[in-house]
């Protein structure tokens, strides 16, 4: 029982340039993160778990129209809504993903379902929104996901004949969305629990995965070390088995949280990839480190006990 709880979340790595983002959408977006993370640490201090507390912060940033997670998703290269999401248990490292997912209204609870009422670790496509339906979890129509800016985002896209990270600054004129979306917590028992939940990128190759349902790429967790949230350029992240890394240089280097995430993503850096990630360590230590201009991000601030808000490098509040 250590008593300290620790939260972080992020909703997707790279900002718009901010001569291009209006104040009144900046401030709707810092106060969305800021009220989902401050719901969050008011249920850890209550006692609630890590898993359900990363659950539930997801759940709503999937529901907020800002992100590119569940609604307001991003377009594949066909125009449609391809989700990816996956959830992990530091007590025991159970875990649950799934990717190319169409149907479930809320992908991670389809990955928490994965994780608690299957066999499997990971189910993709069809046979994972069958699986939805056999949970009796919310389904949509696939064209529910979609937002008339992704329309344009992939137009756009398409026109450059490129795959873009959803915050690709290239398409500032357009009045753009934030990114993937994630959260980590340290509940009061000493349990520690990653989620992370994405559209993935715009005009991607249908049938394209990324990094946030791989294990150790974009999503980690692990009592002995640190809860892991990624966003960014998926490739990258899982040449590199992100989340792993920084989990794998605490335990074996002796690393601190914050060292070994900086490490982990220089490593990102150094070979092309763009993003950030947040993370959280059993003492509560919160890292969000990101290598684009900004990142969507809220964290319980250890010592102080206030719930920040950032969007650029300097916090918002
Ligand atoms: N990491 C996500 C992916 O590659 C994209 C993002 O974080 O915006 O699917």
């Amino acid at each position: 029982m250590s008593g300290t709880i620790g939260f972080a979340l992020h909703g997707g790595a790279g900002v718009l340039d901010p001569r291009h983002f209006p104040e009144s959408r900046r401030r709707e977006c810092a106060a969305a993160l800021g009220a989902i993370a401050t719901r969050a640490v008011d249920a850890l201090r209550d006692g609630a778990a890590a898993l359900d507390v990363v659950e539930q912060a997801v759940v709503e940033l999937e529901e907020a129209p800002f992100f590119n997670a569940g609604f307001g998703s991003v377009l594949n290269a066909r125009g449609e809504v391809e989700l990816d999401a996956a959830i992990m248990d530091g007590r025991d490292r159970a875990a649950g993903a799934v990717a190319g997912v169409t149907r479930a209204r809320n992908p991670i609870r389809l990955a928490r379902a994965v994780m608690a009422r299957s066999e499997h670790v990971l189910l993709i496509g069809a046979g994972a929104d069958a699986f939805a339906a056999e949970c009796g979890l919310e389904l949509v129509d696939p064209a529910w996901f979609v937002r008339d800016e992704r329309r344009v985002q992939l137009a756009n896209a398409r026109a450059e004949g490129r795959i873009t990270l959803d915050h690709d600054e290239r398409y500032e004129a357009v009045e753009r969305v934030s990114g993937t979306v994630g959260a980590v917590a340290l509940d009061r028992d000493g349990h520690l629990a990653a989620a992370t939940s994405t559209g993935g990128m715009t005009n991607k190759r249908p049938g394209r995965v990324g990094d946030a349902p791989l294990i150790g790429c974009g999503t980690f967790a692990d009592d002995a070390s640190c809860a892991v949230s990624a966003t960014g350029h998926g490739e990258y992240y899982i040449r590199r088995v992100l989340a792993h890394d920084i989990a794998a240089r605490m335990a074996y280097r002796g690393e601190g949280l914050i060292e070994a995430a900086d490490a982990a993503l220089a490593a990102v850096g150094a070979m092309g990839g763009a993003g950030g990630l947040v993370a959280v360590d059993r003492d509560g230590q919160v890292a969000l480190p990101f290598n684009s201009p900004g990142m969507y991000r809220a964290w319980l601030e250890p010592g102080s006990g206030r719930v920040r808000v950032g969007i650029y490098r300097d916090p918002e509040a």
